[in-house]
């Protein structure tokens, strides 16, 4: 989809391929070149899966990482050759499936190793797993303190290659990184399994965006950014320390201007009113592409290089700001998240004032929204 594409809805999101490019360098670098598994997950953060995936098989990315079959398989019909492994647990009956589309699986269990290991068998194929030990999550995984039965099963299964193993934090981004570091030290004590047996350990990963940027120590043999790879910051605790670029700008076009009296309401409940004549825009894009609610009366945007703030309710496909001394014609820019002459407004912003992290906003990002990548 070509950017100059105007016969497309005004409200689009755009990507921004050199920034996903300069992002990989940067973090690749900051990983001392160690292999990066990209994750791409939920629509690659909202970016589009399989262009964001293409793109980044192009820069050489060294694997992906997704959470479900279904991401896996669109990465293959999309031609993807790269290793991918689903992180999710997986229903038995999705396992063939995943098998003969050579997607890696994860193995949180020895109950589920050794399904893999009988769907193996009866497809014929050799199965290429990802032991998962939970050292503090809670989430998937042999629990660390039993992790050695995992392991042990895995030298059994026949018809399965232990291509890695992991875990995951569960407070990399904190500022207090003391439980990350226990997680850390759990997951390299559960691995010694392999030196006492005098085995090769396969590919050891645990660091996702916050460890990449906080915790060198945990970036081991692999790392598995997400969140960073599109130029966010993990979380509020966790600054970008590596001059990373946001990819992502959203943006619409104004549809309509009026000037309302003073004291006319605005939007379903009324919740908004000027005491003072009012110059406003409306802008086509709601809840229902993914513009959170929770914003109504509390969020801005950019017309004319200038905040704006939303006046009222957020409906499901508009919404109103008002121009205060600027001014806005129709078909003006009006831009979300992204900077308009030299003002930015960025995705970590309407979390906060949404009440929620960068990741909801990304991935709430929905289907309706064309993207273009330039
Ligand atoms: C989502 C996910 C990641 C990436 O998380 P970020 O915080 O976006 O870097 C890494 N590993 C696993 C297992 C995940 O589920």
């Amino acid at each position: 989809m070509m950017p100059e594409d105007e016969t497309l809805r005004p409200t689009q999101v755009r990507v921004d391929l050199a920034a996903l490019t300069h992002n990989l360098a940067l973090l690749r670098a900051h990983a001392g070149g160690r292999p990066v598994m990209a994750v791409v997950k939920a629509n690659a953060y909202g970016h589009g899966l399989v262009e964001v995936a293409r793109h980044y098989e192009s820069c050489g990315v060294d694997s992906f990482g997704v959470a479900l079959l279904e991401e896996g398989l669109t990465l293959r019909e999309a031609g993807i050759t790269r290793p991918i492994l689903v992180f999710g647990g997986i229903p038995a009956v999705q396992m063939p499936e995943l098998l003969r589309h050579g997607l890696e699986l994860t193995a949180p269990s020895v109950a589920k190793l050794e399904q893999i290991d009988a769907a193996a068998a009866a497809t014929g194929l050799r199965a290429r797993v990802h032991l998962k030990i939970d050292t503090g999550m809670g989430r998937i995984g042999v629990q660390y303190f039993n992790a050695e039965t995992l392991l042990e099963a895995s030298l059994r299964c026949r018809h399965v290659e232990v291509a890695g193993v992991y875990s995951h934090f569960a407070n990399a981004d904190a500022a207090d990184l003391g439980h990350a570091r226990l997680q850390l030290e759990r997951f390299l004590e559960a691995l010694t399994f392999y030196e006492r047996r005098g085995l090769p350990c396969p590919t050891r990963h645990i660091a996702n965006s916050a460890a990449l940027l906080q915790l060198p120590e945990s970036h081991l043999d692999l790392v598995r950014p997400g969140i960073v790879l599109y130029g966010v910051t993990p979380g509020p605790e966790c600054p970008l320390a590596l001059p990373l670029r946001p990819a992502l700008t959203w943006r619409s076009r104004v549809v309509y201007f009026k000037v309302l009296p003073a004291g006319h309401p605005v939007g379903y409940g009324s919740a908004w009113c000027s005491d003072r004549p009012e110059r406003l825009v409306t802008v086509p894009c709601g809840y229902g592409d993914g513009y959170p609610r929770a914003l109504s009366n509390c969020a801005e945007v950019l017309i004319g290089g200038r905040r704006c703030p939303i006046a009222g309710k957020i409906c499901m496909d508009q919404f109103m700001a008002a121009l205060g001394e600027g001014s806005a014609y129709n078909g003006d820019e009006v831009v979300l998240v992204g900077c308009q002459d030299g003002e930015c407004i960025r995705v970590e912003e309407l979390a906060e004032r949404a009440g929620t992290i960068a990741y909801e906003i990304l991935t709430s990002i929905n289907a309706r929204v064309p993207r273009v990548y330039a």
